[in-house]
């Protein structure tokens, strides 16, 4: 049994010391911290064959899904976006959070729907619409189902060919190419190599993972959802012509708001990290009337930077104290365990 005194000292020292500004730094510490904005892609059952899906991570089984639910509910105060915005920087007694799914996936009104609706959860859908439409090829997808199939050599092989610069000749091409090229590689050349390999396999890709403009309808009528907007493409937008990086953000905006005859406000970046997301790109995200722009950067929110919101990722691997303390920074989670 420690004394309260000595209790007190242990935790005054861990205090100080995870106020260093280099601590702070490394470890993403903010005493500020008053919430996080949670990212997912797909939640589906368990025994779901989660085939032509690029990696396990980023599906989350119902299960896992509806703990994470019930442990936010109880720990946070889960409100819309606008509401996050304006009292993140005022104390409370309970931190915020809000929960976000990126893409636009047909499970997210089948699966995860029930359970946002059972935890009365307020939650954005950022959509890409092209893929809603069935305009473009959702190349991620797409490439990792050939691999599945064992077309690797063939993708390895047409890459090779459409890029000038490929970095892939003479290699292991593994499933980790696939996610480098994609999010390095331009639209343009993204569709050259699909078309290609659609010619020469006979493979074309699986829209029905993705909602149809009749189920996005369905899941935007609901009050707990909020609709934003993902591209019109999902491109890495730092590597598109400047034309066409702003035709992405604008268009998908439109094409959304045509399709939900309401306006959309909330603009997710693809893959949304330092690379991909320039100063250029936060402005014309700004001038195309959005009112905010998550990234899939995990520090925690400071400041007023609606334009850069942070986002932590959630897996099945999830813990509560691994979550706690990726939200709200080492000072709380020291602070809590030293007063269990
Ligand atoms: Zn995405």
């Amino acid at each position: 049994m420690i004394s309260k005194g000595i209790k007190s000292r242990i935790k005054s020292s861990l205090f100080s010391i995870s106020r260093h500004p280099l601590l702070k730094n490394l470890l993403s510490f903010s005493p500020t911290a008053n919430g996080a904005i949670f990212c997912f892609h797909r939640v589906l059952p368990a025994v779901h064959e989660s085939k032509n899906f690029p990696g396990d991570d980023y599906v989350i089984t119902v299960d896992s899904f509806e703990k994470f639910l019930a442990f936010l509910a109880e720990n946070f105060c889960c409100v819309d976006l606008d509401t996050y915005l304006s009292r993140i920087n005022v104390r409370s007694s309970k931190p915020l959070c809000h929960i976000t799914f990126d893409d636009g996936y047909s499970d997210n009104l089948e699966f995860a729907l029930p359970a946002i609706k059972k935890f009365s959860m307020p939650t954005t859908v950022y959509v890409t619409s092209g893929y809603i439409s069935r305009d473009c090829t959702p190349t991620h997808h797409y490439l990792i189902h050939l691999y599945d199939l064992s077309f690797n050599s063939l993708i390895q092989s047409t890459i090779d060919t459409h890029d000038v610069n490929s970095i892939f000749t003479g290699i292991d091409f593994g499933r980790d190419n696939i996610s480098y090229f994609v999010s390095n590689s331009s639209t343009l050349l993204q569709k050259r190599v699909c078309n290609s390999l659609m010619d020469k396999t006979g493979v074309k890709p699986n829209w029905d993972i993705f909602l149809t403009p009749s189920e996005l309808r369905s899941l935007a009528l609901e009050p707990l959802i909020e609709i934003g907007s993902h591209t019109l493409s999902h491109p890495n937008l730092a590597k598109e012509p400047y034309e066409t990086m702003k035709n992405e953000i604008l268009m998908s905006k439109e094409s959304l708001e045509s399709t939900l005859s309401k306006k959309v406000s909330h603009f997710a970046y693809p893959y949304g990290g330092f690379k991909q997301v320039s100063q250029a790109i936060v402005q014309e995200v700004e001038k195309a009337g959005y009112s905010t722009a998550v990234t899939t950067m995990p520090r925690p929110f400071r400041g007023n930077k609606s334009f850069l919101l942070p986002r932590l990722f959630i897996t099945n691997k999830w813990t509560e104290n691994s979550v706690l303390t990726r939200a709200l920074g080492l000072s709380w989670f020291l602070n809590k365990q030293l007063t269990l």
